[in-house]
C-alpha cells in the first residue's frame, strides 16, 4: 500500500486532536468488536487466517459451519484438507488457506499442546500467520495491547492525519507512538467500524462524518470525494 491510494496531501493532526478523534470514535461505535464470531482462540486464529483477502462476513458463514463440528486442532487434521478446502471455498485462496490451516493444527498438536501460543515468536512460526494476524490473536484473544493494521486502519487512519505513513508498518509504529497502551486494541476496532460505516475507500461520507472539523483529507482533500 502507498500514500497515494489514500489521498494523502498532509502532516499530522496534533496530539490532543488524536484523543479527541478517539473519544468522538468511541461514542459513533460503542459496539466495536472483532467482526469474526468465534468462541475460543483457537477458532479466531482459524477466522483470522480465512480472512486474508475476505470480507469478515463470509468468514462467519464459513466457520459457522466449519465450527459446529471441528472446533480443535485435532478435529481439523481428521478432517482432512480435501474437506476442508470444500467447506472453505468460498472465501477465496482456498488452496493456499486450507494447506496454511492443515499445517497450522499440526504444529498446534506437535509442538505447543494443542494450544494457541500467546506471544510473537510461536505464533509466527504457524503457517498463514503474519504479523497482522499475530496481533489479533493476541489483542482479541489474549488481551495484549497490540495494533493490528488492516486495509482500514491503514487508510482511516493516514486520511484523518494520526499518521502520515506509507506502510502497514509504520502506521502500526506510530499509531503505537502517539496513542497510549490501553486504546490501541478498541482503537484498531473503532478504525475497521469507521472504515466499513462512513470512510469507505470508495466516496468516504464526510458530509455526515462527525471527524470533518479535524480530518486533514476532508480540509485538504479532493472535494470529488467527499460524496
Ligand atoms: S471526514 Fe471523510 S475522510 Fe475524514 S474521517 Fe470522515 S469520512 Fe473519513
Amino acid at each position: 500500500m502507498i500514500v497515494k491510494e489514500v489521498g494523502i496531501l498532509h502532516n499530522l493532526i496534533s496530539d490532543k486532536e488524536i484523543i479527541i478523534v478517539y473519544e468522538k470514535l468511541d461514542k459513533m461505535y460503542p459496539d466495536a468488536f472483532c467482526g469474526l464470531i468465534h468462541d475460543s482462540t483457537f477458532e479466531l486464529l482459524i477466522a483470522t487466517i480465512l480472512s486474508a483477502q475476505c470480507t469478515d462476513k463470509r468468514v462467519n458463514i464459513i466457520t459457522e459451519e466449519l465450527f459446529k463440528n471441528y472446533k480443535t486442532p485435532e478435529d481439523i487434521l481428521k478432517l482432512g484438507q480435501k474437506k476442508l478446502k470444500e467447506i472453505i471455498k468460498t472465501c477465496g485462496l482456498a488452496e493456499n488457506k486450507s494447506k496454511n490451516i492443515m499445517k497450522t493444527c499440526k504444529m498446534l498438536v506437535d509442538e505447543f499442546d494443542s494450544k494457541v501460543p500467546k506471544n510473537d515468536f510461536e505464533l509466527l512460526k504457524l503457517n498463514g500467520v503474519g504479523i497482522k494476524t499475530t496481533n489479533v490473536v493476541l489483542s482479541v484473544g489474549f488481551g495484549v495491547p497490540r495494533m493490528p493494521v488492516d486495509t482500514h486502519v491503514f487508510r482511516v487512519s493516514n486520511r484523518i492525519g494520526l499518521v502520515n505513513a506509507k506502510t502497514v508498518g509504520e502506521t502500526e509504529k506510530t499509531l503505537t507512538e502517539r496513542y497510549e497502551k490501553d486504546k490501541w486494541i478498541r482503537l484498531h476496532h473503532l478504525l475497521i467500524f469507521h472504515g466499513r460505516d462512513l470512510c469507505k475507500a470508495r466516496n468516504p461520507k464526510c458530509e455526515i462524518c462527525n471527524l470533518k472539523d479535524i480530518c486533514l483529507y476532508y480540509s485538504k482533500g479532493d472535494k470529488n470525494d467527499k460524496k
